[in-house]
């Protein structure tokens, strides 16, 4: 009906607006009967306002508002007036007025609901997606779709303003792998061809460089057909960026004041700039992760020189074989049972430690765990590690990453135990200096550590197949508070260099040319030198929300197996779809 369309949202309405008459339509949030007099939170995006049905209202009135259930959408006529003193909400921006209703009318009605719209709703996960309609309802979950669609155009005022441009690449494309396994689309016009889901622009964003368009941005949406684990997601978001003629301190640059304006326009929260730089050695060394989390004091260090000297044998035969132990000191933890302490190993397990030795700092010397083994340098010990009577030594050793990462668990654990970690702080760094190679030991070959078109650095570009794994890439992540929030690197604009990366890690010729043949073709036509970086939004926004997973900020996301519970994809097609599609199921 026209005029119970809506004149102000359920947000609106203050004081200064008294005796206005106003329609409202919206949601019934909640509802309540006081001695005849009918109170209803009318709910939509913008807040909630109260609605009175006074006792002496019109029959017709009190029979509409009696008829009300919870999430009932409804349009609502009536008068602005104060609320009396005792029932105003000075925590609520409408809790000084009240409408008072002079007309209803029931827009549509709504079943017994899965569970309750709430602030936060403590329903499961799963019921929370399969009526994610419904959860999108809650304020909490509509605050963080608001946070996402801010940020998303921070970036874009930003980066316009910075001269980039926006620019759409292709969903279907050739497969391309780029680490991750690709989804496949069949093609029917084609039979036995396929399209791939990009994992990630990468390739037509360094061709749009080729092309002349040297700072390009795009919010991109990314597929990977990975295993179900953790917080991944099939499909994600990345703020994708390439620039040219660039090193990476440009990018550097440009990322720090992209994310200053991010944070200041969406949490009007202040970040300091530049963020810290740690190479990725001394980061592994230093926290044991390469996704540092900086919001808190502990870190690892090397225990190698007094296992040289001691009489551990565990640990003398992990430095004959070239590893490494490291230790941390737990403040004040002399005090932790044994309990206490093997929940602190089975950590360290997780990350692929034998297991986690242990000593008790005294004013005597050290005592428990391993402590027999060093107590000729008990003192050393204490002052080399800078461990105070009351505190507790852990250590680890094995290879050396197997042993920083393991402690670097550890070290993580022992901060939430020890409730170290401060709330709403946002430590950022850059890891650069990685490694451009990992060994694959099931599949017994060098693999990129991050991408295939990443640059070498310069010094070890001359002999980089002699030992890969000692060659640095010009690559770099950006991590926040333990997460990383985005990779990126200068890329590779050579041809030939191309073709020496390919091949090391495991490519024929022939294979390199089918694959990515029209990169290094388009390589050959004046590309420019260039560079970029692939900040995740979701994992931005989760950050930026304080929440735990990134399910939690996208609209429609899919559960930890990789299903959408709404809808219910994936889903079977009909036989006949199989069929124009020239595929046939193969069920094992
Ligand atoms: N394309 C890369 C990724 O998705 C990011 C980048 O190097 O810009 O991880």
């Amino acid at each position: 009906m026209e005029n119970m369309k809506r004149t102000v949202t359920c947000g609106n309405l203050r004081l200064a607006d008294n005796g206005k008459i106003v329609v409202l339509n919206g949601w019934v949030h909640r509802h309540r009967d006081h001695g005849g007099i009918k109170f209803i939170d009318l709910r939509d995006r913008y807040g909630i306002t109260q609605i009175v049905v006074d006792a002496d209202s019109p029959d017709k009135l009190k029979a509409a508002a009696q008829d009300l259930k919870f999430e009932y959408c409804i349009a609502v006529k009536g008068k602005v007036r104060p609320r009396p003193e005792s029932m105003k909400n000075t925590r609520m921006p409408t809790g000084e007025i009240e409408v008072q209703a002079e007309d209803i009318d029931i827009l549509s009605r709504c079943d017994v609901l899965p569970f309750m719209i709430d602030e936060k709703s403590d329903a499961r996960e799963e019921l929370r997606f399969k009526y994610r309609y419904l959860d999108l309802r809650s304020f909490s979950m509509q605050r963080k779709i608001k946070l996402r669609h801010e940020v998303v155009f921070a970036v874009r005022g930003y980066l316009k303003d910075h001269d980039f441009y926006e620019i759409e690449t292709p969903t279907l494309i050739k497969s391309t792998p780029e680490g991750a396994r690709d989804f496949l689309v069949p093609a029917r016009l084609f039979p036995g061809r396929f399209y791939a889901l990009p994992q990630s622009p990468q390739l037509f964003k360094q061709i749009l460089m080729i092309s002349g368009f040297d700072k390009y941005f795009q919010i991109a949406r990314c597929f990977r057909d990975e295993d179900a684990r953790g917080d991944r997601q099939p499909e994600h978001t990345q703020i994708d960026i390439e620039m040219s003629f660039v090193s990476k301190d440009d990018i550097f640059a440009v990322l720090e004041g992209l994310f200053c304006h991010i944070f200041k326009e969406a949490l009007s929260f202040e970040l300091k700039i530049p963020f810290k730089r740690i190479a990725y050695n001394d980061a592994m060394n230093r926290y044991g992760s390469d996704k540092p989390d900086l919001r808190f004091q502990l870190y690892l260090k090397d225990f190698n020189e007094f296992a040289d000297e001691g009489d551990f044998k565990v640990f003398k035969s992990v430095l004959e074989n070239k590893g490494t132990i490291k230790a941390i000191v737990a403040p004040g933890c002399g005090s932790f049972s044994r309990k206490q302490i093997s929940e602190l190993e089975e950590t360290a397990k997780i990350y692929g430690a034998s297991g986690l030795a242990w000593m008790k700092v005294t004013e005597e010397g050290l005592e428990g765990g391993i402590s027999k083994f060093y107590s000729s340098q008990a003192d050393k010990i204490k002052t080399g590690l800078d461990a105070k009577p009351g505190d507790l030594i852990l250590l680890a050793g094995s290879g050396w990453k197997k042993a920083c990462t393991s402690l670097g668990a550890v070290r993580i654990k022992l901060a939430h135990i020890l409730n170290l970690v401060s709330p709403d702080v946002f430590e950022f760094c850059w890891v650069t200096d990685f490694p451009l190679f990992e060994w694959n030991e099931d599949e017994k070959r060098w693999e990129a550590a991050h991408h295939m078109f990443t640059m070498p650095q310069e010094q070890y570009i001359k002999d980089m197949e002699k030992d890969p794994g000692k060659v640095k890439g010009d690559l770099y992540d950006l991590v926040c508070n333990g997460v990383e929030l985005a990779s990126g690197s200068i890329r590779i604009h050579d041809p030939g260099l191309q073709r020496r990366i390919f091949k090391i890690v495991g490519f024929s010729e022939e294979e390199a040319q089918r694959r990515f043949g029209f990169l290094l073709e388009a390589l050959k036509y004046g590309p420019p030198p260039h560079g970029g970086i692939a900040p995740g939004l979701d994992r931005l926004i989760m950050l930026m929300a304080g929440e735990n997973t990134i399910r939690e900020v996208i609209a429609f996301p899919k559960n930890t197996q990789g299903v959408s519970l709404m809808d219910e994809s994936p889903s079977e097609v009909d036989d006949e779809q199989l069929k124009e599609l020239h595929i046939k199921v193969v069920r094992e």
